[in-house]
C-alpha cells in the first residue's frame, strides 16, 4: 500500500553494522496522530483482503514475531493490528519461560509445534529469540536448559544466531514468509508508562516487580537486540526496527509491514479448472430448477 511505504526504512534485510541508535524511538515520520487514524483504518481493511487470499490460495503462511522490552507495546499492536483479520485465520502465541517439558528439547522445539499452518498468519508474542535476549542477559537461565557442558562455551550466542538463521531460512523454503518487529521503546518512555501502570488502578494488574529489575539491565538488553538483529536480519527475514515511543505511529508500521510482506507474496484467489467450472454450470441449473 503506498501511503504506507514509508515503513522500509524501518526494515533491515542486511544486518551487518547495524547501529540501534541510529534509529530514534520518538520517530513519527512526520505523521500526526489525527491523520494516522483512517490510515491505520485504510491498512486494516488492506490486511483483511491479503488475509483472505492467503487463506483461500492456502500455499504460503505469514509468521510475525514481536519483539520488546516491557510496555513497548506488544499486546496493544497486535490487537489494534488484527483487528480486521478473520479469527480463524489467525494464531497468536505467547512465549513465556520455558516449562519443563520444554526444557527436555532443544529450544526450537515448543517455536517449531506454534507455527502457523499454510493459509495463516501467525503472530508469536515473544519467540525463539528470548534464547538470545534474556537468557544471554541471565546466564543463569541457560544453566537450567541442562545442555552437556562441553557444548556451552563462548561461542553459544553465535552458534545460536547460525541456528536460527538456519532455521529461518528453512522457513522460508518451505513457504513461511517471515518478519520480525523489534518495537523500540525509549528507556525515558518506558518509564512513564511503568508510572501509569503503577498510578492507574485498572492498570495495575499489568505491573510487575521483575518488569522493574529487567529495566535495570537495559543497556545489557540493547546490546543484546543490536547483536541479535545485526546477525538474523535477511531478505527472507528482515527485522523491522519500529519506533514505539508513540503507540498510534508503531500501529502504522505494524500493519504497513504486515501488508508489504503480504504483497510481495503474489497472492491469488484460485482459479477453477475448466471441469470444475462445468460442474458449477451444472450445480446453478439443479438449483435454479428447483
Ligand atoms: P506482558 O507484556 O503482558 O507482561 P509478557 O510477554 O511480558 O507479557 P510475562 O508472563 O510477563 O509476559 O513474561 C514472560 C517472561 O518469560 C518474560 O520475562 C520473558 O523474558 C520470559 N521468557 C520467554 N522466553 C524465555 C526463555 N526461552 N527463557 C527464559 N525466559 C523466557
Ligand atoms: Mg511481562
Amino acid at each position: 500500500m503506498k501511503e504506507l511505504e514509508f515503513v522500509d526504512r524501518y526494515r533491515i534485510e542486511k544486518g551487518e553494522g547495524f547501529r540501534l541508535k541510529e534509529y530514534d524511538p520518538e520517530d513519527t515520520h512526520d505523521l500526526k496522530k489525527d491523520d494516522a487514524k483512517d490510515l491505520l483504518a485504510q491498512g486494516v481493511k488492506r490486511l483483511s483482503e491479503l488475509q483472505e487470499k492467503l487463506y483461500a490460495s492456502d500455499r504460503w503462511s505469514l509468521l510475525a514475531v514481536f519483539q520488546a522490552m516491557d510496555a513497548a507495546g506488544k499486546d496493544s499492536a497486535i490487537e489494534h493490528t488484527m483487528t480486521g483479520v478473520n479469527p480463524q485465520g489467525c494464531q497468536v502465541h505467547s512465549f513465556k519461560a520455558p516449562t519443563s517439558e520444554e526444557l527436555d528439547h532443544d529450544f526450537l522445539w515448543r517455536i517449531a509445534k506454534a507455527l502457523p499452518e499454510r493459509g495463516r498468519i501467525g503472530i508469536f508474542n515473544r519467540s525463539h529469540y528470548e534464547e538470545v535476549l534474556v537468557v544471554r542477559v541471565h546466564p543463569e537461565f541457560l544453566k537450567t536448559q541442562r545442555l552437556p557442558p562441553k557444548l556451552v562455551g563462548k561461542d553459544i550466542w553465535q552458534q545460536r544466531f547460525e541456528d536460527i538463521t538456519g532455521f529461518e531460512r528453512h522457513l522460508a523454503r518451505n513457504g513461511t514468509a517471515v518478519c520480525k518487529f523489534f518495537l523500540h521503546v525509549s528507556k525515558e518512555e518506558q518509564k512513564k508508562r511503568f508510572l501509569e501502570r503503577i498510578d492507574d488502578p485498572a492498570k495495575n494488574w499489568k505491573f510487575s516487580m521483575t518488569d522493574v529489575a529487567e529495566r535495570a539491565r537495559w543497556d545489557e538488553y540493547m546490546a543484546a537486540y543490536e547483536d541479535a538483529i545485526r546477525h538474523t536480519s535477511a531478505p527472507h527475514a528482515p527485522w523491522y526496527v519500529l519506533p514505539a515511543d508513540h503507540k498510534w505511529f508503531t500501529r502504522l508500521c505494524v500493519v504497513g509491514a504486515l501488508i508489504a510482506t503480504l504483497e510481495k507474496l503474489d497472492l491469488a484467489f484460485p482459479v477453477l479448472e475448466e471441469a470444475a467450472k462445468a460442474q458449477l454450470g451444472k450445480a446453478r441449473q439443479t438449483l435454479s430448477a428447483e
